[in-house]
């Protein structure tokens, strides 16, 4: 498969969408990113990298890095985690109050804020230094040292994150997290706030392609906990997009709000698109397109 000329190809076929959709304003910090940029990085189980355009350029990866904070927690914990955490799609935003309130606190997934906010928490709680075991998690799967948070954009994230302090509250209120508050959102925002680029992200993201070793910074999970992590990205991975997702391109995935998405095709290929403008549901508008593209040209999905 010549994956460089696919990677190409699409580029121009989805130059007409260059303009569409907007970038992620809600947090100050991430406006300041021009909206007009792309890159794409695909890495394959042999170990080949193919590249094109802004693939070297660190972005925030957002709630990508709600999949390696969930990798962690499923290696403390095992099967437990599901006890505090569900693994059914939400079909709401990723910021949605409604389901968390008639819930009682029991968040849909680890993939929505509120899933995410109680597994910082339970982080928080299990781990004497968490900030530095997300890090060198990251570090680890990557094979990348110099990745960092961006505290600026962690900082104006919680200057301006209402919705993600109601949910914390909310969560408070039922129990469901035992740290204090205002501790918990600040170390979910610093790991929204970590800066990667596609050809980091890819290579991150080939650990969760391999069934086989799974073993990173004294992470371990099991080839069944692999394939189950793949199929909480599958349903819950695009906000209540993730049907379209699966529909359009047929992988286990994960977008952010900072235009980067992550998709993965077991035993084949891990793959990292970035562009800022995103669509209404808060998805990537030329990341979206461009993952389509790959497995139609590829005519491969997990399907
Ligand atoms: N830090 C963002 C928030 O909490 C993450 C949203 C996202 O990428 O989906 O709003």
């Amino acid at each position: 498969m010549d994956y460089q000329k696919i990677l190409e190809d699409i580029y121009q076929e989805i130059l007409p969408f260059a303009n569409k959709g907007e970038q992620a304003s809600y947090i100050p910090a991430l406006a300041k990113v021009n909206p007009n940029q792309f890159g794409i990085a695909l890495t394959t189980t042999s170990g080949e990298t193919y590249s094109y355009l802004q693939a070297q350029t660190r972005f925030s990866i957002q709630s990508i890095s709600k999949v390696f904070a969930l990798a962690m927690a499923l290696s403390l914990d095992g099967e437990d985690l599901w006890k505090i955490v569900g693994k059914e799609p939400s079909g709401t935003a990723f910021n949605s109050l409604v389901q968390l309130e008639v819930e009682k606190g029991k968040p849909r997934n680890p993939f929505i804020n509120a899933g995410a906010i109680v597994i910082a928490d339970r982080l928080m709680t299990l781990l004497p230094d968490p900030d530095k075991e997300f890090l060198g998690f990251i570090h680890a799967l990557s094979g990348t040292e110099s990745i960092d948070y961006n505290l600026e954009v962690a900082e104006s994230e919680r200057e301006y994150g209402y919705l993600n302090a109601a949910i914390a509250n909310l969560l408070k209120y039922h129990g469901r997290i035992e740290n204090n508050i205002e501790d918990v959102l600040m170390f979910y925002y610093r790991m929204c706030s970590v800066e990667m680029n596609c050809i980091e992200l890819a290579q991150a993201f080939l650990a969760f392609t391999n069934h086989q070793h799974f073993d990173f910074g004294g992470y371990k999970l099991s080839s069944s906990k692999i394939k189950r992590l793949n199929a909480v990205m599958q349903t819950c991975g695009f906000y209540d997009e993730a049907g379209e997702f699966s529909y359009l391109v047929g992988l286990p995935g994960k977008s952010g709000v900072g235009g980067g998405i992550v998709a993965v095709h077991p035993l084949h290929y891990s793959v990292a698109v970035w562009s800022p403008r995103l669509n209404s549901k808060g998805n990537s508008v030329m990341g979206m397109k461009a993952l389509e593209l790959l497995t139609t040209y590829t005519e491969e999905s997990i399907f």
